[in-house]
């Protein structure tokens, strides 16, 4: 059982890799991209301590669908129904214009699985690290500022949750004045 585990795991990580090769972060340095899916990956079994394998298998393909043209019948085929779900649940929809996408992430928040506000909850604070670790390239301080108060909102639809999870996003926003 251990050993088919491991594998299914290994084998997203080494799928997101592939599908994610040439794609870099908006960081200054172009940090490869899949440091941002395995990093989701971490925090869940890190921080939040989860073992739902599904769940560590979404957060690695997270943004497979839509970031690299990959489709939910790929994943179903190559991880079952279940983890293509879960990252389906996670996929913005592409074919809304951006602001309207923003708007979706804040409505739809609450609506989520259990499993699925797990995923955006680390997919949130990764990025909220990254963002006060390194300015993305082009960005002023009123974007990145602009970027927390709209997760701030997103993430207000996300708690009861997980709490060392919501706690590391709290103290976030309390550095920049904004309370969840
Ligand atoms: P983007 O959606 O353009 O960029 C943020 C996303 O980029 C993250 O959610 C993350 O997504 C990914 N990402 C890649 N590299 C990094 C990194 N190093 N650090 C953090 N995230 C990274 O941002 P927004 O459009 O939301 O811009 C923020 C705000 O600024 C908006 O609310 C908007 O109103 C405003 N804005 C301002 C503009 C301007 O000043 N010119 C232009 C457009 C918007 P993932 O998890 O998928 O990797
Ligand atoms: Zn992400």
């Amino acid at each position: 059982v251990q050993g088919k585990l491991c594998r299914d795991i290994i084998r997203c990580a080494n799928f997101a890799a592939l599908k994610h090769k040439d794609q870099r972060r908006k960081d200054e340095i172009q940090t490869p991209y899949v440091n941002h899916v395995i990093g989701v990956a971490y925090i869940l079994t890190n921080e939040a301590g989860i073992s739902d394998i599904s769940v560590i298998q979404a957060a690695l393909l997270h943004d497979t669908i839509e970031d690299t043209g990959t489709s939910f019948y790929e994943l179903q085929a190559e991880f079952g129904e279940d983890v293509a779900n879960l990252v389906k649940e996670v996929t913005d929809d592409k074919t809304l214009p951006k602001e309207e996408r923003k708007l979706q992430q804040i409505v739809n928040a609450s609506k989520s699985s259990y499993r699925a506000k797990l995923v955006k909850l680390a997919d949130k604070l990764y990025n909220l690290r990254d963002l006060r670790r390194a300015t993305p390239v082009g960005w002023s301080k009123e974007r990145v500022d602009e970027y927390f108060r709209w997760a701030s909102q997103v993430v207000a639809g996300l708690k009861g949750t997980n709490k060392a999870l919501e706690d590391s996003l709290r103290d976030l926003f309390a550095e920049r004045g904004i309370t969840i």
